[in-house]
């Protein structure tokens, strides 16, 4: 049955693009987007990267056009967010008290940076980054150059902003946990290619450290002292030390939890009628047989498709092979495949780190798992992502000597159709 309103709590790229496919399918019922944020729905990625660096415009970061909604009937309640939800009366309240019924509901709510109870963690120039005007205070406090920054986190985002801060002649200290940045991810050999990417662009590593004390005058901050007892200048100090599921809604709704909001592959929750996408959403994946949380881009992007289609009673899952990507200094990086799998095992390269272009796999039992091109050329056609996705996906066996011989092209590893 089609519901006969839909609201989505989130106005983010899973909520957006859940209500772009509604209306692309059909849908003529009401669509109500909630959102914490003043903002109409926006990409997060280019926030610590073109954006960040002054090279995209306000309007290159929208999901649509500030336009579309209203154009096609969608009402946005912007600094709005859901406050609750009753499952058995199928209706939420809004923060300014209004109540009001939905036929099928999409949670899409994402997740919050996490912070570290630190003293000097409320100074100024101290801050986490996830959102449109963290990227915009940032610019303005990176942009003159000559400043000195912390970043504390060694993953995706500390990596991008210790890039953008660089690029802009700034002095960039990073710290983090692990021996080997972004190791955790994507293993030792890769994560020691973007530490020397970023050492060769002047960033400054302390690893593994953490931050024990932010020091500060006059409600500023001054500094950022080590566990090894390290004082390092700050006039600016971003905690990036990752993201938690934004549950607290669902959770108090009744629905199962489990590393985010628990659903099955069509992105059903425990509760009927209510659906949950985006990074706060742990999936089934039909894959792997395992659930899968995903923070990025490209699993919100799908994700709000399967639940909208999924809200219409139709027969969808969200199937496709994780994908996410990063721009640092002049590399530019796809990975799709499952890190889960691919963790622990030593990538087969082809083409050459010292060049900052190769392909890498990951196998598990001679089977490609994950993949990521850096700089490898568009041009070459089948593209190294399709090759990659199409060997995951056909769970062939290619031997490794094939995966690293560039005189194998990729049409000849591409999988029988
Ligand atoms: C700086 C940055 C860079 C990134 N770079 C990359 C990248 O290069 N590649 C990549 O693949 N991914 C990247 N990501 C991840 C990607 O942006 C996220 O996976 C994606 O934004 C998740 O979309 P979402 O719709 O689930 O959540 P969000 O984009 O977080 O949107 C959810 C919205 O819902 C709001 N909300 C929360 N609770 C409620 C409520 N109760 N009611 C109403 N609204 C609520 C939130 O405030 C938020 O505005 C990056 C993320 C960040 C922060």
């Amino acid at each position: 049955m089609t519901p006969e309103s839909i609201v989505i709590a989130g106005a983010g790229l899973a909520g957006a693009t859940a209500a772009r496919t509604l209306r692309a399918e059909g849908y003529a019922g009401n669509i109500t987007i909630a959102g914490t944020e003043p903002h109409p729905p926006y990409l997060r990625p280019p926030l610590s990267k073109e954006y960040l660096l002054g090279k995209a415009a306000e309007d290159a970061v929208e999901v649509v056009p500030k336009s579309w909604y209203a154009d096609n009937n969608v009402t946005l309640r912007l600094g709005s967010p859901v406050v609750s939800v009753d499952s058995a009366a199928h209706t939420v309240r809004f923060a300014d008290g209004t109540v009001q019924a939905y036929g099928a509901l999409l949670l899409a709510p994402g997740a919050t940076p996490r912070t570290l109870p630190l003293t000097g963690a409320e100074l100024d120039g101290v801050s986490t980054f996830r959102t449109i005007d963290d990227s915009r205070r940032l610019r303005e406090q990176l942009a003159s150059g000559g400043r000195n920054v912390v970043l504390i986190g060694s993953g995706w985002i500390g990596m991008e902003l210790a890039a953008a801060a660089s690029t802009y002649g700034n002095q960039v200290t990073l710290l983090g946990l692990e021996d080997i940045p972004l190791a955790a991810a994507i293993g030792p050999e890769l994560g020691s290619f973007f530490r020397s990417l970023h050492e060769e662009n002047g960033v400054h590593f302390r690893l593994p450290a953490s931050a024990k004390d932010i020091t500060g005058h006059n409600g500023k901050v001054t500094g950022v002292v080590t566990d090894a007892g390290e004082l390092l200048p700050a006039d600016i100090v971003v905690v990036a030390v990752g993201v938690v599921p934004e549950t607290s809604l669902a959770s108090a709704a009744g629905l199962e939890i489990r590393n985010g909001i628990l659903t099955d592959a069509s992105l059903r929750t425990s509760a009927p009628d209510i659906f949950a996408a985006g990074d706060a959403a742990n999936a089934m994946h039909p894959f792997t047989g395992e659930h899968h949380r995903s923070e990025h881009w490209s699993n919100a992007l799908n994700g709000g498709k399967v639940a909208a289609k999924a809200m219409l009673g139709q027969d969808v899952a969200l199937d496709m092979v994780p994908y996410f990507y990063t721009d640092q200094f002049d590399v530019s990086m796809e990975y799709s495949g499952f890190p889960s799998l691919a963790a622990k095992t030593a990538p087969v390269i082809r083409g050459s780190l010292e060049r900052k272009e190769f392909v890498a796999f990951w196998q598990q039992d001679g089977r490609v798992v994950a993949g990521m091109n850096v700089n490898w050329p568009r041009s070459i056609k089948p593209s190294a992502q399709k090759t990659i996705k199409a060997l995951i996906t056909a769970r062939s066996e290619v031997p490794a000597e094939r995966l690293a011989d560039g005189n194998v092209t990729f049409d000849q590893l591409m999988p029988e159709p």
